[in-house]
């Protein structure tokens, strides 16, 4: 099974400025297919710093999925940061050019020079057509490894990630796995009572069952892989029932 990184880029993130909600977007998309994340990062709008964080993370994982940078402008440096990780020069995509001018066409806006900036990719990247926006994102592979950039607007980088890098991932990598979490809610209990009476439980591989304390209630959440969403289910059902048959006067049933 490959292993993941996510890197997020802008100085905006650094800055606290805005609040990184693309990572966990990803990190659930991978986790649902069954892809281990051994790490994520923050970096600021540096191409030599971009540069070298995605070098690292392409020494350690097979998928390495950055976000943001991807603009027009001088200071969106996601494209040159790739490049330079994989040392190879960006070049200037014609059929993406005309992309984003008939995007800009459809929007009844002019595209600038600066847009012309979108339209170059690392040599060898295959770009990914963006129909949400008007920052082409791109991938490139080498030596079985993949880097995917996609843009930093959530709502672009969530619809490229669903139609367009989950099936590359998935056809690419052979991912079957599927993987299903539930989580059951309990007042009245400790944590440390619940830990005693489903020690068991919480030792076994598949599915793993897990603990955790909110403000008024503990919940326990049951993850189990398989090779089908059914098969998942019934391994997540009959864990449930094992669980209920412990704790059954301090489980509560939220809708
Ligand atoms: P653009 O073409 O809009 O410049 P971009 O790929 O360059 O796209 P950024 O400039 O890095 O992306 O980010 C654009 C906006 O997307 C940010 O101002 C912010 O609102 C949002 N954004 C960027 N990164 C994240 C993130 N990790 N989590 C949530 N929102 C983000
Ligand atoms: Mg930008």
């Amino acid at each position: 099974m490959p292993t993941a990184e996510i890197i997020t880029i802008g100085t905006e993130l650094l800055l606290g400025e805005i609040v990184d909600t693309n990572t966990r977007v990803i990190a659930r998309a991978l986790r649902d297919v069954g892809v281990d994340i051994y790490r994520t990062a923050t970096v600021g709008d540096n191409a030599e710093r971009i540069a070298e964080i995605m070098r690292e993370s392409l020494y350690r994982a097979e998928i390495v999925i950055t976000t943001g940078g991807l603009g027009p402008t001088v200071d969106d440096p996601t494209r040159e940061a790739a490049a330079l990780a994989f040392g190879v020069e960006t070049e200037f995509r014609a059929e993406l050019w005309e992309q984003i001018k008939d995007r800009f066409r459809h929007l009844g806006r002019i595209p600038t020079e600066n847009n012309r900036r979108q339209a170059y990719v690392p040599q060898n990247a295959l770009a990914l057509e963006n129909q949400w926006g008007t920052a082409p994102a791109f991938l490139v592979e080498n030596e079985g490894h993949v880097l995917i950039s996609l843009p930093g607007v959530p709502y672009e980088m969530k619809n490229l990630l669903s139609d367009k890098v989950m099936p590359y991932l998935r056809v690419h990598f052979d991912l079957q796995e599927v993987i299903k979490t539930r989580s059951l809610h309990t007042v009245g209990i400790t944590e440390s009572r619940i830990d005693e009476l489903i020690d068991e439980l919480e030792r076994l591989d598949n599915p793993t069952v897990g603990l955790a304390a909110h403000r008024d209630s503990i919940s326990i959440r049951i993850t189990a892989k398989a090779s089908s969403e059914g098969e998942a289910e019934a391994l997540i059902d009959e864990m449930e029932g094992l669980l209920r048959a412990l704790l059954e006067e301090w489980i509560i049933d939220l809708e």
